[in-house]
């Protein structure tokens, strides 16, 4: 069986999943897409209102500034990396399905697996974790972003580089937000790091 079947599997598996609350509100789950076979996967915390919606990971605003950035900044197809979140159910304030949260540490137990099995299945060579509750769990840590974006850590011998929430950094900003440079800066690295031709100084920043 080949990375992509392996996946669907996967995907089929937990399609009417009910391991945690999150079941209980949820329009879908969202597994996550890309390319099963890709060098880079981005990991964020978990569905958004469009995302629930639509069934697809980093669709709404912040989504689109991913996007933005694979595409504009690092120069390749959203569709050539892969994309998923910690849990894969909308977590929201008291499950009213209004205002967004991160996952608490039940939810992350239970449908952390998933992602465990995401990563084992396609072996990115980097991942990117976006935002706080994506870089603790990856790195088994309890310190901020603030101070662990920017430099290289690791999971299972795969290199991780933790950068920034994109809805921080719309939530701080937006297009003129400071925090930009710092993820371009991150991106970077990782685009060294890959071997993909990194632009000279902004020619292609997002
Ligand atoms: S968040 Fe994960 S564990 Fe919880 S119901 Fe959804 S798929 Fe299942």
């Amino acid at each position: 069986m080949n990375r992509r079947e392996r996946l669907a599997l996967l995907e089929e598996r937990y399609r009417s999943c009910e391991h945690c609350k999150l079941s209980r509100t949820r329009t879908q789950v969202v597994f996550g897409e890309g390319n099963p076979e890709a060098e880079l996967m981005f990991i964020g915390e978990g569905p958004g209102k469009q995302e629930d919606l639509t069934g697809r990971p980093f669709v709404g605003r912040s989504g689109e500034l991913l996007t933005k950035i694979i595409e504009k900044g690092m120069g390749v197809e959203r569709a050539a990396v892969y994309i998923a979140n910690i849990v894969k159910c909308r977590p929201t304030v008291d499950l009213q399905f209004q205002k967004d949260r991160p996952p608490d540490a039940e939810e992350v137990a239970a449908c952390s697996p998933v992602l465990l099995r995401q990563i084992e299945i396609i072996a990115p060579r980097v991942i990117m974790t976006l935002g706080g509750p994506a870089t603790k769990f990856l790195l088994d840590t309890t310190t901020g972003i603030t101070a662990l974006r920017g430099k290289w850590a690791e999971f299972k011998s795969i290199p991780v580089m933790p950068t920034y929430h994109p809805s921080y950094v719309l939530r701080n900003g937006g297009d003129h937000s400071p925090l930009k440079k710092d993820v371009w800066h991150d991106i970077k690295l990782v685009m060294q790091k890959l071997g993909w031709p990194v632009p000279g100084k902004d020619e292609r920043s997002p």
